[in-house]
C-alpha cells in the first residue's frame, strides 16, 4: 500500500484518531477473527489502514467505514485495485446498517430460501464512543456474529467483568445480554502514533443474545437496567424507587426473591431479568 505523505497525515484528535503503528499487533488482531476467508469483514473506522490492508488480502468482502473524509478518499485510491474493498465514508453511528447489510430488492428469486451470510466486525475504536457503537452493533445484531474491537483497557474489564466484582456495571450488564465476551491481550500506549494515553485491550464479543430467553420487552428491560445502576453507591430499592411505586416495587422485590438493600451490580442477569419480569407483572395486574 503506498504511503501516505507525512504533510498529509493531520491527525483529528476529535475523531479519537490514535493509529496502530505495531504490525505485530495488527496481525493479531485481525487474526482474532478466524478464518475470514470466505466472509464479510466490517471495519470501523479504518484510518490509515494499517488493518485493513491485512484484511483486504484475507477475506472475501470487506465493508469499512471511515468519518475522516481525507482518510476515506485515501483509503478509496490506496485500496483501489482490490475488487473486494468498498470503503464509505460516514459515521458508523448513523450509517444505515439495514441497507449495508439487509436483503437487497430482487435480491431473492421465487422458491430460494435465503440464508442471510453474518459478517464479523472489527475496529480500532474511537474510544470516547465505544458504548455507543457498542450498542448500535448489538441493536443490529441480525448481521453480525464475531466482534473482535480494541478498546480502553479500564473498557475491556467492564465488559467481561462477572456480577459482584467492582468492575461490573450497566456497561458488563448489557454486552453480556447479547454477547460473550473475552479479553484476549493488552496494547502498551507507545503501539500507537500519537499515543494515547491509557492501555488499550483487544476484546473478542461473540454474539449469543439472552434476551429472547429472559424477556419479553427489550427496550423495557434496557431502560430497568439503566434505572437500577443509575447511582453506583445506591442500593436498588433507591434507585428502583425513582422509576416504580413503593408498593408495587415492594411487592415485586419479595416475589423475585431479591433484597432490597442490594446493590444492582451485584445481580446476575438472571436475577435482574426475575426482578423486572415481577415488576411488569405487578404493573399489569395493578
Ligand atoms: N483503524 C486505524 C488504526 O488501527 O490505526 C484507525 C484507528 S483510530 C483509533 C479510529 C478511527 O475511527 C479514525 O480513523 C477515525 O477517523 C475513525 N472514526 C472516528 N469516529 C468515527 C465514526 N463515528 N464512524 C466511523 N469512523 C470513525
Amino acid at each position: 500500500m503506498p504511503r501516505v505523505p507525512a504533510a498529509r497525515r493531520i491527525v483529528k484528535p476529535k475523531l479519537g484518531q490514535h493509529f496502530l503503528v505495531d504490525g505485530a499487533a495488527a496481525l493479531r488482531i485481525v487474526e482474532s477473527l478466524g478464518d475470514i476467508s470466505d466472509g464479510t469483514v466490517l471495519e470501523i473506522g479504518p484510518g490509515r489502514g494499517v488493518l485493513t490492508e491485512i484484511l483486504a488480502k484475507r477475506t472475501r468482502r470487506l465493508i469499512a467505514i471511515e468519518l475522516d473524509r481525507v482518510l476515506a478518499a485515501q483509503l478509496r485510491m490506496n485500496f483501489g485495485l482490490y475488487p473486494n474493498v468498498e470503503i464509505i465514508e460516514g459515521d458508523v453511528l448513523s450509517i444505515d446498517l439495514d441497507t449495508v447489510f439487509g436483503p437487497k430488492p430482487g435480491s431473492t428469486r421465487p422458491g430460494i430460501v435465503q440464508t442471510a451470510e453474518k459478517a464479523r466486525v472489527i475496529g480500532n475504536l474511537p474510544y470516547f464512543i465505544t458504548s455507543d457503537i457498542l450498542l448500535r452493533l448489538f441493536r443490529y445484531r441480525r448481521y453480525f456474529d464475531e466482534i473482535v474491537l480494541l478498546v480502553q483497557k479500564e473498557v475491556a474489564d467492564r465488559l467481561a467483568a462477572k456480577p459482584g466484582k467492582s468492575d461490573y456495571g450497566l456497561l458488563s450488564a448489557t454486552a453480556q445480554l447479547y454477547a460473550r465476551v473475552q479479553k484476549l491481550f493488552t496494547l502498551p500506549p507507545g503501539a500507537f502514533s500519537p499515543p494515547p494515553k491509557v492501555y488499550s485491550t483487544v476484546v473478542r464479543l461473540t454474539i449469543a443474545s439472552r434476551v429472547e430467553e429472559l424477556v419479553r420487552d427489550e427496550p423495557g428491560f434496557i431502560a430497568f437496567l439503566k434505572l437500577s445502576f443509575g447511582q453506583k453507591r445506591k442500593t436498588l430499592w433507591n434507585n428502583l424507587k425513582l422509576g416504580y411505586e413503593a408498593e408495587l416495587l415492594r411487592a415485586a422485590l419479595d416475589e423475585a426473591g431479591v433484597k432490597p438493600n442490594l446493590r444492582a451490580e451485584v445481580l446476575s442477569l438472571e436475577k435482574s431479568a426475575a426482578l423486572f419480569r415481577a415488576l411488569s407483572d405487578a404493573k399489569s395486574a395493578s
